[in-house]
């Protein structure tokens, strides 16, 4: 039956509530990247409404995501209706963390769990050359501001590219233990073309992250997971986890327990294939009738896939980039 399948398999939902960022990374976007007309993006109760079904369902946990989330506008509205719901356990937050400084109390107040923030670099010129243009000190702030708000956790994500940052990671790990939260570090996956740089040669792998700091740090494996496709490692005394998240080099799809909603409505059964589900359609053809969109959520599980193929050195066979899929 695929309500069980779904049941078993499926506790995590990815919502991206816009494909727009104030920033465009060399990995995420090309320059001149075209964004979706705003009338093809699911509606802010239509978000909530598909949320909802899903917790309905049994999913505990839902991380909002984008595109930048923050750049959404009345996008608050979102988390205090999801935080509301009472068997969503955990609702967290993947973010750049420009706009931190003006949200982190609010997110906090709405029931946001644990927040996700990206940085790549310490380095402002560095930053501003891998963002196209953003300021670090402004991100800075913004993860100031969110240690503030209290949340149950914070982690810092770190794209790593060969000759653009692979340099830094120990210094990264340092900047997370002085600040007492985690850090991942993430291989850079070939979705959509950027255009900026040649991915197989920019390819940095975690084995080889892990490597480099074991040089400046104790690197204990545990045995925790978040059923996604990170590792953790536990550095003796201090409460920072180290997490990598390889794609490439460490297929994780039998473990995988997430679907992924694009901010177009479609229902993504695996980062790596095209199978989708448009739900969309299915929201605006049965207004209001939850019972309809959650038999097309279940119907979905019969095409969810069992593993997936990336090929950094082969041409990008999918053509969405991460803003579209969040990540
Ligand atoms: N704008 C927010 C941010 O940057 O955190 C949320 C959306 S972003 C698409 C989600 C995550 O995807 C970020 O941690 C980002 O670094 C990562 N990401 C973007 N493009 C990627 C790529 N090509 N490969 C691996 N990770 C990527
Ligand atoms: Fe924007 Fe996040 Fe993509 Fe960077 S990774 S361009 S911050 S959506």
């Amino acid at each position: 039956m695929l309500i069980d399948r779904f049941q078993r398999q499926v506790t995590y939902l990815r919502i991206s509530v816009t494909d727009r960022c104030d920033l465009r990374c060399v990995y995420c976007m090309s320059e001149n990247m075209k964004f979706l007309p705003r009338a093809s993006l699911l509606s802010l109760e239509e978000i909530i409404q598909v949320g909802r079904c899903f917790v309905d369902l049994g999913v505990t946990k839902i991380r909002i995501t984008g595109g930048e989330p923050l750049h959404r506008r009345d996008i608050l509205k979102v988390f205090r209706e999801l935080g509301e719901l009472e068997d969503l356990r955990d609702l967290t937050l993947t973010t750049n963390g420009t706009q931190l400084t003006r949200f982190a109390a609010d997110l906090r107040s709405a029931g946001v769990t644990r927040i996700n923030i990206s940085l790549d670099t310490l380095r402002p010129e560095r930053f501003r050359a891998l963002t196209r243009n953003g300021r670090l000190e402004q991100v800075l702030a913004g993860i100031d501001a969110a240690q503030r708000a209290g949340f149950d956790r914070i982690k810092l994500n770190a794209v790593v590219l060969k000759n653009r940052n692979h340099d830094e990671v120990a210094a990264l790990v340092a900047h997370a233990i002085e600040r007492g939260v985690d850090i991942s570090f993430i291989e850079e996956m070939p979705l959509g073309h950027v255009g900026e740089h040649d991915r197989a040669e920019c390819y940095y792998s975690s084995d080889e992250i892990r490597a480099d700091l074991a040089e400046h740090f104790e690197l204990l494996p545990t045995a925790e997971s978040t059923g996604g496709p990170s590792r953790y490692f536990r550095i003796p005394g201090v409460d920072t986890r180290v997490g990598f998240i390889s794609p490439h080099s460490h297929n994780f799809c039998d473990t995988c327990n997430r679907v992924r909603l694009t901010s177009e409505g479609r229902l993504l059964l695996c980062l790596g294939q095209e199978h989708s589900v448009d739900l969309r359609r299915v929201v605006r053809a049965n207004p209001g009738d939850d019972a309809a969109l959650k038999q097309a959520i279940v119907d979905s599980m019969a095409i969810k896939p069992q593993g997936h193929d990336f090929d950094i050195t082969a041409q990008p066979v999918i053509f969405r980039h991460m803003n579209h899929t969040g990540g």
